[in-house]
């Protein structure tokens, strides 16, 4: 055994997809398998018009998140929403779940029955079932969930789809997870500053805070998208905020984009909280992750629909892959957007207010089908 040791942050995000999928390379490939690793899920053929797609992610007490702020049944629901969200992703919908739990010793059974009334709550959000998995004792919580989902293949869309002179678009609004995860911090220093004279103002930020502790998928929006006639040439959850994600989508497809910061959609909540802080708002939705918005392109002659839909936003340009990621405002012209990692709940980490492209880490959350 070699005696090297190298550490896994050396590699960055993409380069340990890249590592992880060359070491399984020479596994034979299945004829019913569509798409592998790489994508948000994999998926192959259920049926003569039918596809499945599986996901599977796991939330880690301590690196996703801290039990301290999020209750046990927001747990549970974000646990599903973050797993259909990859299923939407594909514009498929989840059917069936399968979960395995580490349980640590300073669990009731009270907090639980409570963990389980949210993921009952976000099953029967999104009409999945739960039909199984596993439990263990262990060190810290931890809930890893695989969903199957199912997908008319006329619908199904991948990463790899989109095209030079597609518009790129979101859904909904993004960075306010971020603002959120920023308030939770902020209120944490201060009871730890100001100990029991301390009383938690968490009135004005009640939206952002859901985003980051209670966030759904957006089904509905692929659901809208079926209605409006739409149908995405690409498409990718927003997990690790939007520079991430629209490096996935270029990489898969083989283009360059540029992303228009003044077009960004923003809640006034999330304003408030970026202003509150003094901090960069664009940061928030490039960098700043867990929105679980869907970012997604669309072919020129579709993008009047795309308009015409209520809480989509168009928001960029697919271009030739020499053009490379930008972004674009008025105040700085095209530069260049860098994929950047999001910072999760670490309480060995000081820098959790640091964000932006040269703060490159290795990941803690992997919202993919690697
Ligand atoms: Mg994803």
């Amino acid at each position: 055994m070699s005696q090297t040791f190298t550490p896994i942050s050396t590699l960055g995000e993409f380069g340990l997809i890249q590592r992880m999928s060359d070491r399984l390379a020479d596994i034979p490939r299945s004829a019913a398998l569509i798409e592998g690793i790489g994508d948000d899920a994999a998926v192959y053929r259920a049926g003569e018009n039918t596809l499945h797609v599986i996901t599977t992610d796991a939330l880690i007490e301590g690196v996703h998140f801290d039990r301290t702020f999020i209750p046990m049944s927001f747990l549970g629901y974000k646990a599903i929403s973050v797993n259909v969200s990859d299923v939407v992703a594909m514009n498929a919908r989840p059917m069936y779940a399968t979960i395995s739990l580490g349980i640590p010793r300073n669990m009731s059974v009270e907090m639980l029955d409570s963990l389980y009334d949210g993921l009952r709550l976000g099953c029967k959000k999104y009409g999945m079932e739960l039909v199984g998995g596993d439990t263990s004792t262990s060190h810290a919580l931890y809930i890893s969930i695989t969903v199957v989902g199912e997908v008319a293949e006329r619908d199904v869309v991948f990463r790899r789809g989109a095209n030079v002179g597609d518009f790129l678009c979101v859904t909904g609004d993004v960075g306010g997870a971020y603002a959120g995860l920023k308030v939770l911090l902020d209120q944490r220093q201060a009871l730890k500053d100001l100990g029991d004279s301390y009383e938690p103002d968490l009135e004005a930020h009640q939206y952002v805070i859901q985003r980051q502790l209670r966030p759904t998928a957006r089904l509905d929006m692929i659901e809208a998208f079926k209605k409006a006639g739409i149908r995405p040439t690409s498409m990718i959850d927003i997990s690790d905020g939007i520079a991430s994600e629209i490096h996935h989508i270029a990489q898969r497809s083989g283009v360059g984009a540029t992303v228009r910061i003044p077009a960004l959609p923003f809640d006034p909540e999330t304003r408030a909280v970026a202003d509150q802080f003094m901090d960069d708002i664009d940061a928030y939705a490039l960098f700043g992750g867990e929105d679980y918005e869907l970012l997604f392109t669309v072919d020129p002659s579709q993008v009047d629909k795309v308009d015409a839909l209520e809480g989509c936003s168009v928001i960029g340009n697919i271009e030739e892959a020499t053009k490379g990621i930008r972004a674009y405002s008025p105040d700085t012209g095209l530069m260049p957007l860098h994929p950047a990692g999001y910072q999760h709940f670490d309480p060995g980490d000081d820098n959790l207010d640091v964000l932006g492209p040269d703060n490159f880490e290795l990941p803690k959350s992997k919202n993919d089908s690697e």
